[in-house]
């Protein structure tokens, strides 16, 4: 089934639900929550060519709230615009001290979404405590708030309630665990899973491009692992890890934030005599393979920037639980633009096998490349070039047109995933 067909239902159910009076004031609730134009809510039109997709893509809430994560378009082109937003204040859950829980359980520790404001409704998603930030919809007057985001589902167990594997969804919490915290100026993070691209920002400039890859729903032998599926949203960094292991891959460099989500440097396993092998992870940089982690580029771009250089800024500075790290979902209907042909790329003519961003990088010391055009990309001698895995250059164009066609207007990359959301389908329509 395509997503939107499932999305208008569940947001169809939701709007019932929504709509159980909670105090004598069913209408005005109603009224003021939902329908701010003061109409039925429509079905959501299919996707169009040249749509433009915010974070709320989809969501029956259309009310624009300035330059926040959840209305700015996701267009890496507008400096400014993606800067503004980047240092808006994020909305997160602090469910303040539990007994017997250390910070780092609180960390990771994830309070509900529920359909009414009532602990006894039914929880339509989770949110984790202390990083993700929630979109906040409407404060009523009763104590709760009524919120969106998309779900932090992460396991499938019973224990955990909802499977709702990273679906945009709206509920109610209590308004006294909502706290507003501003980010820092002096790194910021945009994870883009359409262009598997992280872009750094600092001090209102995008200071650089690393490749990376994000979550990949895949079969482990006996099922498929939905919660795979790098969950979006807008969080702050909340835990120097430093270096995890996982299936004798090592990660290091890594700064946790939505409880077990992690942005750490491209996994490594160690050869005999000790020194690293990245060859089954690195190339896959740029396309989806992770469990769910950010895993980020280690090569360093010209600018001198990698995942150690994020780390041991965030470190140094005492940046945690300051730095926004924005995620952005790979809607239906998103594309990537086709480059301008007049934009450079460079190479060395003198035996160089990449094609760069720059005319200078860390990958050919000290030489300075020479200029050639996109447009000339597919031609001899720059065909056989490949993409620098320093600069990230742009992508070639059938690679483009090839990603484009998979999320083309109408169509459906997520039937996989959308598949193994029946559960919360079916516990919805319970
Ligand atoms: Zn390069």
């Amino acid at each position: 089934m395509r997503i939107k067909s499932l999305f208008c239902l569940f947001t169809v159910f939701v709007l019932l639900l929504g709509c159980v009076p909670v105090s004598g004031e069913e209408e005005e609730i109603v009224e003021e929550v939902w329908l701010d134009d003061e109409e039925e809510p429509e079905e959501i039109p299919a996707e169009e060519p040249g749509d433009v997709f915010t974070p709320s893509h989809g969501s029956p809430y259309t009310k624009d709230i300035g330059s926040a994560y959840w209305t700015t378009p996701m267009d890496i082109t507008d400096e400014a615009a993606v800067w503004d937003m980047l240092m808006q204040p994020i909305t997160v859950v602090d469910l303040g001290k539990i007994k017997g829980k250390s910070r780092s359980q609180l960390t990771k520790t994830q309070t509900y979404l529920y359909s009414e404001p009532d602990e006894s409704s039914k929880i339509l998603g989770e949110v984790t405590n202390l990083s993700q930030g929630v979109r906040v919809i409407e404060h009523l007057d009763n104590g709760w708030s009524l919120v969106e985001c998309y779900s932090s589902s992460f396991f499938s167990k019973p224990a955990t309630k909802t499977e709702a594997w990273n679906l945009l969804v709206s509920g109610y919490l209590p308004t006294k665990y909502l706290k507003q915290v501003e980010p820092t100026k002096r790194l910021a993070l945009v994870i883009d899973k359409l262009t598997q691209r992280l872009y750094v920002f600092q001090e209102g400039k995008m200071i650089a491009t690393l490749l990376c890859s994000t979550g990949l729903v895949q079969w482990n032998g006996s099922k498929y692992q939905p919660y795979n599926e790098t969950r979006s949203g807008e969080f702050l960094l909340i835990n120097m890890t430093g270096q995890l292991t996982s299936d004798r891959l090592v990660c290091s460099y890594a700064i946790r934030f939505n409880g077990g989500d992690e942005v750490h440097e491209v996994p490594h396993q160690t050869n005999r005599d000790g020194s690293y092998n990245y060859k089954s992870t690195e190339p896959k940089l740029g396309t989806k393979c992770s469990h769910g982690c950010i895993r980020v580029q280690r090569l360093t771009t010209p600018e001198g920037i990698n995942m150690a250089w994020i780390y041991k800024l965030v470190n140094s500075e005492n940046l945690c639980g300051k730095v926004k790290v924005v995620i952005w979902e790979d809607w239906q209907g998103r594309q990537i633009p086709e480059p301008d042909p007049d934009a450079t790329l460079y190479w060395n003519p003198n035996g160089g096998s990449y094609y760069h961003s720059e005319d200078h990088c860390t990958n050919g010391k000290g030489i300075t490349f020479t200029p050639f055009s996109y447009a000339q990309l597919d031609e001899s001698p720059y065909s056989g070039l490949a993409p620098c895995p320093n600069c990230a250059p742009l992508r070639r164009l059938a690679e483009i047109r090839e990603i484009n066609e998979l999320y083309a207007p109408g169509g459906d990359h997520e039937e996989l995933l959308n598949s193994l959301r029946q559960h919360y389908w079916d516990y919805l329509n319970q």
